[in-house]
């Protein structure tokens, strides 16, 4: 193993790591960023951001996420490309393992790792993830155009999933597994007056079916009992996001859904000197500009550490 210094390390290249970025550069904190497993974060994967401030006309979420980057490093802020595959925070400098290889030592860690999409866990799902399984309408939704797909899950992600299908696919169900909707009563009616959205309520997966790929659905009605196929060409899972906090589990606080716990109002973890910021601690908002906002906080409490512990600037 390879091993180095350094003053603050950020994980994670969503618009919490950015911003954390861009404040600890600009305080001569010389932060180092490691993207993790899927640069730019979340956003790389939507379409549209329309409500983040600043862009009246809205802006697509890779090009935003490229311009966050951009004014991490024009203040300095070194990026890399690697993923945080351990962690030792029992001893300080805290020290991170990035890709099993290489160690880093910091004063500080901003943990802005984020969150991914869930899965059904069903085996036909992982079999036929990438012929017709997917959890990204706006990645995938253009393969099936004119054909006939499923959404399954009923907050906002999967409305909103449904409602930018439902313009290139002939027709798009939606499976809850409820007799009501989570999403908000906005995405509700947009789906709703959608003429080319049908709602399968009460409707739980029990099986995608195809060989090589997604040709249909098995269905089971919770309130009938009975048991229905349903003939698509692609099946998108939005169900939801779990936090990317596998291996701080052993080190930090988390709640029941494995979100990081910080001092409410602050960033700070139970463990000194380690910080974490958007949507690997929030479980409410999950928004990029709540996402940024935090991390914004998370360099000022890790500065405002090192300055306290009368630590020197590693360069
Ligand atoms: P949510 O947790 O809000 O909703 C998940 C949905 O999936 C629920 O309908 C849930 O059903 C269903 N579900 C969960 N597990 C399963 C399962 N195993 N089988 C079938 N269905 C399942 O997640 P979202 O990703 O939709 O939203 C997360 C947050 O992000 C929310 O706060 C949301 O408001 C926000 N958001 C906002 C957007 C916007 O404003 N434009 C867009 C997207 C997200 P049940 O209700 O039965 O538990």
């Amino acid at each position: 193993m390879t091993q180095e210094n350094v003053n603050i390390l950020i994980l994670g290249s969503g618009p919490a790591g950015y911003t954390a970025a861009i404040y600890a550069a600009r305080a001569g904190m010389n932060p180092v960023l490691y993207h993790g497993a899927q640069p730019g974060g979340q956003l790389t994967i939507t379409n549209d951001v329309e409500n983040y401030p600043g862009y009246p006309d809205g802006v697509r979420g890779p090009e935003m996420m490229i311009d966050f980057q951009k004014q991490a490093e024009r203040f300095g802020t070194d990026v890399r490309i690697g993923m945080a595959t351990s962690v030792d925070f029992n001893t300080y400098p805290r020290k991170v393992v990035i890709d099993e290889s290489h160690v880093v030592s910091a004063n500080a860690v901003i943990i802005a790792t984020g969150a991914s999409a869930k899965w059904l866990g069903l085996p036909s799902e992982q079999r036929l993830n990438g012929r017709g399984v997917s959890a990204c309408a706006v990645c995938d939704g253009f393969f099936f155009r004119n054909q006939e797909v499923a959404v399954v899950g009923g907050g906002d992600t999967a409305c909103e999933e449904a409602s930018y299908l439902s313009k290139l696919c002939k027709k798009v169900y939606m499976i809850v597994r409820k007799n009501e909707f989570r999403a908000s009563l906005i995405m509700q009616k947009r789906v709703l007056n959608s003429a080319n959205i049908e709602v399968l309520w009460n409707s739980e997966t029990l099986e995608i079916l195809g060989e090589d790929e997604v040709e249909g659905v098995k269905l089971h009605n919770n309130e009938t009992k009975t048991t229905s196929t349903l003939a698509i060409q692609g099946f998108f899972v939005a169900i939801g996001h779990q936090p990317n906090t596998g291996i701080f589990k052993d080190f930090l606080n988390l709640d029941d859904s494995g979100y990081i716990q910080t001092v409410p109002g602050t960033t700070l973890t139970n463990t000194e000197g380690v910080f974490a910021a958007g949507d690997a601690q929030d479980n409410v908002y999950r928004q990029a500009v709540t996402a940024a906002g935090t991390g914004c906080m998370a360099a000022l409490d890790a500065e405002k550490f090192i300055a306290e512990k009368e630590l020197a600037v590693v360069s």
